[in-house]
């Protein structure tokens, strides 16, 4: 339902729940939010409201690192429980997804991915999607092209975000008929459902086009379409009031 993703020099955990609270509004069961820190990944996730998930936070604190992704999930496929909560992690841990939208064939991808030894841990559509990408990233080494793999596979409409441990600097998202906005900052870059989510950092921003996929660092976004090809964008400047 509400997507946030961030890299850059701030506490990536603060930036992701301020963030999520400013998409509270759209209303959600419950969330959750995965940080890289010290060549790893950690990750919390909760039913209910953000403050479930903050009162979890505080009774076990995760490691404070720069990149990091968070989602409040309004259910399609699985009970509002901590095991469907995103993000979803792939068996080794080192990869997490949040995800928006329904992954129509996922029982297929489902099928295959058990049937090559995955085990799959909730009842979500979205799980096959972190499975997927860490088989993708072990071959190809770069977890964009990893995501382009992996969205050529898919079927439906989604906005996906993830993170890879062996990619500590980089945020990677996807987008078919679902809204994805990228927010570029000085030394910093924000991935958000809505523009509100980043609004508090930094008002340049980048709308991406169907079938895109980005790569975000610190100081470098790069778009390409789901076949690899460069794509054309332009920032522009969101000068609405979002304080209101
Ligand atoms: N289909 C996914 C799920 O049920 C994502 C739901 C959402 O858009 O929040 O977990």
């Amino acid at each position: 339902c509400g997507i946030v993703g961030y890299v850059g020099g701030q506490s990536a955990l603060d930036v992701v729940i301020a963030g999520l609270k400013r998409l509270e509004y759209r209303g959600y069961d419950s969330a959750g939010v995965a940080v890289l820190a010290d060549g790893g990944l950690a990750a919390a996730k909760k039913a209910g409201k953000l403050v479930n998930l903050e009162k979890e936070l505080g009774d076990r604190p995760l490691p404070s690192g720069s990149t990091g992704i968070g989602h409040t999930r309004w259910a399609t496929h699985g009970g509002p429980t901590d095991a469907n909560a995103h993000p979803h992690l792939d068996n080794a841990g080192r990869v997490a997804v949040v995800h928006n939208g329904i992954i129509e064939n996922f029982a297929a991808l489902r099928a295959e991915l058990a049937e090559r030894g995955h085990d799959l841990e909730s009842e979500t559509d979205t799980e096959v999607v972190s499975h997927l990408l860490a088989e993708s990233f072990s071959s190809c080494g770069d977890l964009a092209e990893a995501m382009r793999m992996v969205c050529r596979q898919l079927q439906g409409a989604f906005t996906l975000v993830a993170v890879h441990a062996d990619e500590p600097d980089v945020v990677v998202g996807a987008r078919r008929n679902s809204p994805l906005v990228v927010g570029v900052g000085e030394g910093e870059s924000f991935l958000a459902s809505d523009v509100a989510a980043f609004i508090a950092h930094t008002r340049s921003a980048i709308e991406l086009g169907q079938d895109q996929v980005v790569e975000l660092r610190r100081d470098a976004v790069t778009v390409t379409g789901f076949d690899g090809e460069p794509a054309e964008v332009r920032a522009y400047h969101v000068d609405w009031d979002a304080s209101a």
